[in-house]
């Protein structure tokens, strides 16, 4: 039996009705860019993430472009992030006008590594961007007290990991702001691209929003320089009409981990995702790591398991970074895992049947 990475059509026909009626709304109020349905979102999404502002924009490289900006990071500024993301955690620093510092990983939960982060700062530096990567928040205890201690802002790219937890405080709630996606396929998903800024700061939210909307909130009166980036009417009735079920579809990536965690935690040469004490993963991706990641991948795919690599080159070895001419010596987590990780099927809907064929064809690749 073939098992997909992930299921969007499964989602659409469980709220099919609820979906329909939303963009039917949209359409007959001709509210396609901002109008009501955008606010509604943006309070919605503020209070499920226990934070006074949501700033929705197109998506969430533009959060990030945007948190910077609104935050006036400026040319020869340096801004510390992991060496395993997505690109746009990193490319935005540049485009921000800063430069990059990446560090390494901790070795053990994909995320950026505390003490790399102290060794990485100079006086120039001006912020740190931590990745919930995978859906398993950094560590925001050693994190927020090194940027206390060192006068820096923290910006949460919670891009995949919505509703995750560190020591019971959501993340997103930590830093000065932080960034959403919402690309179909995460978490939480729009139907195109849609992302926000989440902020506890007024003025901050305010200067987000302005960037935004080309730099002014009444039409014509531009107070700066901004972008055109914004959340559609569309998108936005979407999103409302699936945030009431994200509690729900959070849990049951977490049981279906469990499922994966039990009995692959048995095959030799398996390791399962290690989730560090105190920090709730929310399992955007299940992703193991193996000692012959390859010839596993190519095994699971003749028997129509999809798989994927998140990511298969560390940011900093990517040819967008050449410039700096960094070594894989310099990030040895980040460049173990990217030989090493392989993602496997993980959706909310995915069926204890469709896990054990997964399970199955990887116990049967070992023997
Ligand atoms: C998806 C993602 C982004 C970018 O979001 P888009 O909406 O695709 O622009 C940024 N950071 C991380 C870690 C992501 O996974």
């Amino acid at each position: 039996m073939a098992v997909p990475f992930a299921d969007l059509q499964l989602q659409y026909q469980s709220i099919k009705g609820e979906i329909d009626a939303a963009i039917a709304g949209v359409i007959r109020d001709n509210a396609f860019i901002r109008g009501p349905y955008v606010d509604a979102f943006e309070r919605e999404f503020a209070k499920a993430v226990s934070v006074k502002h949501c700033v929705s924009c197109a998506n969430g490289t533009d959060a990030l472009y945007l948190a910077m900006a609104a935050l006036r990071v400026k040319q020869g500024d340096e801004v510390i992030t992991t060496a395993h993301s997505w690109i746009s955690t990193s490319a935005m620093i540049t485009h921000a006008g800063a430069t990059v510092k990446f560090c390494d990983t901790d070795g053990a939960t994909f995320t950026i590594d505390p003490h790399a982060i102290e060794a990485a700062i100079t006086p120039r530096t001006v912020g740190i961007i931590p990745v919930h990567l995978y859906g398993q928040p950094a560590d925001m205890d050693a994190i927020m007290g090194i940027a206390k201690k060192h006068g820096l802002w923290v910006i949460e790219d919670c891009a995949q990991a919505h509703q995750a937890q560190f020591k019971g405080q959501p993340v997103g709630t930590f830093g000065q702001a932080a960034t959403y996606s919402f690309y179909p396929g995460k978490n939480l998903g729009a139907m195109g691209d849609a992302g926000a800024v989440v902020t506890n700061d007024a003025g901050l939210a305010e200067h987000v929003a302005m960037l935004a909307r080309h730099g002014g909130l009444v039409k014509h009166q531009h107070q700066m320089e901004g972008i055109n980036s914004r959340l559609d009417g569309l998108q936005a009735a979407i999103l409302s009409a699936k945030l009431p079920h994200l509690s729900d579809w959070t849990r049951a990536r977490r049981d279906a981990a469990k499922i994966y965690d039990a009995a692959l935690n048995q095959i030799e040469d398996v390791q399962v995702p290690h989730v560090a004490p105190w920090r709730t993963h929310v399992y955007h991706l299940y992703t193991i790591r193996h000692p012959r990641r390859d010839a596993l991948a190519a095994y699971l795919n003749a028997m129509g398991i999809q798989t994927a690599i998140n990511y298969p080159t560390a940011l900093p070895l990517l040819q967008a970074y050449r410039r700096f001419d960094h070594q894989s010596k310099e990030f040895p987590n980040a460049y173990a895992d990217q030989n090493s990780i392989l993602s496997l099927p993980m959706f909310a809907e995915i069926s204890p049947v469709q896990q054990n064929e997964v399970i199955g064809a990887i116990r049967a690749f070992g023997h």
